[in-house]
C-alpha cells in the first residue's frame, strides 16, 4: 500500500511515528494516557459505526455509496487506525508483531480444514478476543 503524493510506504511504523510528532508538536502527549487514548479509540468506533447504522447490509466495495461517503468512511477508518496505532505505541506494545503473532495463533486454532464454515470450536471457552473472521 502506498499512500500520499510522495509514494511513501505506509507502514504501521510510519504511522506511528507520524502520531508521535503530532503530539509532541502540540504538546498533547501529557493527555495521550492509555485508558484516554483507549476512550478516544472507542468513540472513533462509535463514529464509525454510525455510517452503517440503519443502512442494513451492504454489498462489498459499496458500490452504491455516494464518493463522500466512501471518503467519510476511509476517515472514520483512519481515526480508529490511528488511535490504535498510537494506543500500542504508549503501552509499548509493537503492533505489527503481535498482529502477524495473533493470525499464526488464529491459523493454529481455526486449521484450513475448517474452510467455509463460519462455527467456532465448540470447546472454546477462552475469550481472547479473535478476530479471524471477516
Ligand atoms: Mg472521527
Amino acid at each position: 500500500m502506498t499512500g500520499g503524493e510522495s509514494g511513501e510506504s505506509v507502514t504501521l511504523d510510519l504511522l506511528k511515528h507520524k502520531m508521535a510528532e503530532f503530539a509532541k508538536e502540540r504538546d498533547w502527549d501529557q493527555f495521550h494516557s492509555p485508558r484516554n487514548l483507549l476512550l478516544a479509540l472507542v468513540g472513533e468506533v462509535g463514529e464509525l459505526s454510525e455510517i452503517f447504522q440503519w443502512k442494513g447490509e451492504v454489498p462489498k466495495g459499496l458500490p452504491d455509496w455516494k464518493e463522500e461517503e466512501k471518503v467519510h468512511l476511509g476517515e472514520e477508518l483512519s481515526d480508529v487506525l490511528l488511535y490504535l496505532v498510537r494506543l500500542s505505541d504508549i503501552c509499548g506494545v509493537d503492533l505489527g508483531k503481535a498482529a502477524l503473532r495473533k493470525v499464526e495463533l488464529n491459523a493454529i486454532k481455526y486449521p484450513v480444514g475448517s474452510k467455509g464454515s463460519a462455527k467456532r470450536p465448540s470447546n472454546n471457552n477462552s475469550n481472547n478476543g479473535d478476530s479471524e473472521s471477516s
